[in-house]
C-alpha cells in the first residue's frame, strides 16, 4: 500500500490543499474550502485506484486451468457421443467417429446413423421426441448392438449416446438357450420314464421279461437325469464362487491318488487302464479340494469313456518351468476335430451327441472343468489328433505361503 502513495499521490494532496485555501481566499466560506479540500483527497484517491468506500471483502482470484472445452470433454468418453445441432453432426467423439466413420462431422444425422427409428428421434421438433431408449443393429460391425440416448439441450441442440449392448445381449441370449436346452435335455429321459410307466401299467408288466427290461430301462433314464441335475447344480455352484479365490492348500499329488483309488474301486473296469505318473518336486496348489477332485473325476472319465477299450489313461502331474502346477489326462482314442475344440467347453456341446448320450454324457463335463480352472486362476488346454487322441491339461499357479509371500517350493528349509 505505501509504494501506491508516491509524489504523484503527494503532489495531488497539495493540489486539494492549495484549491480549498483559493477557495477561502476567495469566498472567505471554510465549508466550502474544506469540501474542495475533501473533494480533491477523494478524487486523488479514486485516481490511484483506492476504494476510500468502507472494504468490501476481496473477490478470490480464480485460479487453476481454465474449464476444458467441449471437444475434450467428449473425448474422454469411452462410448460414442455426438452433439446435433439443426439436424447435422456438430460434434462427435472419436469412438462415434470409430462406429461410424470419420466423415460424419457436419453431415445430416439421418445419414450418420441410418436407422429409421434414430433418425425420427434425432430430427424430431424439440419437445416431441420420447426419452425411451431405441435399440440399433448393424452399427459398426453387423452383431454390435446398441442402445440410442437422446438428451435435448436448451439451446435446441441434442445429445446423442450409443451404449454397447453387445455383451449383454450375448449373455442374455446364452442365459435363455441354456433354460432351453437344459429343459429339453431333461425332458427326454422324463418322457421315456413316463412313457415305460404307462406301458408297464397298461398290461406290459405282467411278462415278468418284458417287466424287468422296462424297468432298467427307466432306472437308466432316471440315473441319467440324477447325473444331468447334478451337473447343473454343480455349475451353479461353481458360477456363484467365480470370484471367491480358493485358498486350502491342495497337494495335487495325493488327490490324483485318491481318484485313481475311488476309480478302481468303482465299476468301472476302464480304472485298471489308468496310468499315473505323478512328479516328486509338485508344490501344493491354493484351491478347492473338493472341486479339484470333480475336474479330475470329469477328465479322467472322458478320457475312460472316448479313449478306445484296453489302451491307457495316462494322468501326469509335473512342475512347470514358470511355475505353474501341470495337470493333464491323456488318452489314446479318435481325437477330436479341430474345429470342435473351441466350442468344447460350452455348455451342452458336443462332437456326438448319440455317441456321448450312450455313454453316460450330460454335456457338462468340461464346462464345469473351465470353470473350476477359471476359479483357480488357472489354464485349460485341449490338445487332440483325430485317430491318435486327445490330451487335456490344466495348469494351475502354485499355492503362495501367506507368512513370505513366496512360492511354497519343496527344497532344502533354510537353516
Ligand atoms: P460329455 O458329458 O458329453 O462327455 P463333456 O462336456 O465332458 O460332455 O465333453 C463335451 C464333448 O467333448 C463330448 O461330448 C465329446 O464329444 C468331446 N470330448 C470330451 N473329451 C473327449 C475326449 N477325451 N476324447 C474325445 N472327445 C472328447
Amino acid at each position: 500500500m505505501t509504494n501506491r502513495f508516491g509524489p504523484r499521490f503527494l503532489l495531488g494532496m497539495l493540489a486539494a490543499l492549495v484549491a480549498a485555501i483559493a477557495v477561502f481566499i476567495l469566498s472567505g466560506d471554510v465549508p466550502s474550502a474544506l469540501v474542495a479540500l475533501v473533494g480533491g483527497i477523494i478524487a486523488g484517491l479514486v485516481t490511484l485506484g483506492v476504494d476510500p468506500s468502507p472494504a468490501a471483502p476481496a473477490e478470490p482470484e480464480a485460479s487453476g486451468p481454465p474449464p476444458a472445452r467441449l471437444g475434450a470433454v467428449l473425448e474422454a468418453i469411452v462410448e460414442p457421443v455426438l452433439v446435433i445441432a439443426g439436424g447435422r453432426v456438430e460434434e462427435a467423439n472419436g469412438a462415434a467417429r470409430d462406429v461410424l466413420g470419420n466423415h460424419i462431422i457436419g453431415q445430416d444425422v439421418r445419414l450418420a446413423i441410418r436407422h429409421p427409428a434414430a433418425a425420427e428421434r434425432l430430427t424430431a421438433p424439440a419437445g416431441e421426441g420420447t426419452s425411451d431408449a431405441i435399440n440399433l443393429v448393424g452399427l459398426g460391425t453387423l452383431d454390435q448392438r446398441w442402445e440410442l440416448r437422446v438428451t435435448d439441450l436448451p439451446d435446441g441442440r441434442r445429445v446423442a449416446h450409443l451404449i454397447d449392448q453387445t455383451r449383454s445381449y450375448a449373455a442374455e441370449r446364452m442365459r435363455v438357450d441354456f433354460v432351453a436346452n437344459a429343459s429339453h435335455e431333461l425332458r427326454t429321459p422324463l418322457a421315456s420314464i413316463l412313457g415305460f410307466a404307462e406301458t408297464l401299467a397298461d398290461g406290459a408288466g405282467d411278462d415278468p421279461e418284458m417287466r424287468d427290461r422296462f424297468l432298467k430301462v427307466m432306472a437308466d433314464e432316471a440315473r441319467r437325469m440324477q447325473r444331468l441335475v447334478e451337473d447343473l447344480i454343480s455349475l451353479s455352484r461353481i458360477e456363484a464362487e467365480k470370484y471367491r479365490l480358493p485358498d486350502a492348500s491342495v497337494d495335487l499329488g495325493d488327490l490324483v491318488s485318491e481318484v485313481h483309488s475311488e476309480l478302481m474301486d468303482s465299476a468301472d473296469g476302464r480304472a485298471a487302464d489308468i496310468v499315473a505318473d505323478i512328479a516328486a518336486n509338485v508344490p501344493p496348489v491354493g484351491g478347492d479340494r473338493a472341486q479339484l477332485s470333480q475336474a479330475l473325476h470329469n477328465l479322467i472319465g472322458n478320457a475312460m469313456k472316448y479313449g478306445r477299450a484296453g489302451t491307457p489313461v495316462t494322468v501326469k502331474l509335473s512342475r512347470d518351468a514358470s511355475n505353474m502346477v501341470r495337470l493333464s489326462v491323456g488318452d489314446e482314442g479318435d481325437g477330436i476335430p479341430p474345429e470342435h475344440i473351441p466350442r468344447l467347453t460350452e455348455r451342452f456341446y458336443r462332437v456326438d451327441s448319440g455317441r456321448s448320450r450312450a455313454l453316460g454324457g450330460t454335456g457338462l463335463g468340461l464346462a464345469i472343468v473351465k470353470h473350476i480352472v477359471e476359479r483357480h486362476r488357472g489354464r485349460l488346454d485341449i490338445a487332440s489328433q483325430v485317430g491318435r487322441g486327445t490330451v487335456v491339461t490344466i495348469l494351475l499357479p502354485a499355492a503362495v505361503s501367506s507368512k513370505s509371500n513366496a512360492t511354497v517350493t519343496e527344497g532344502p528349509k533354510p537353516a
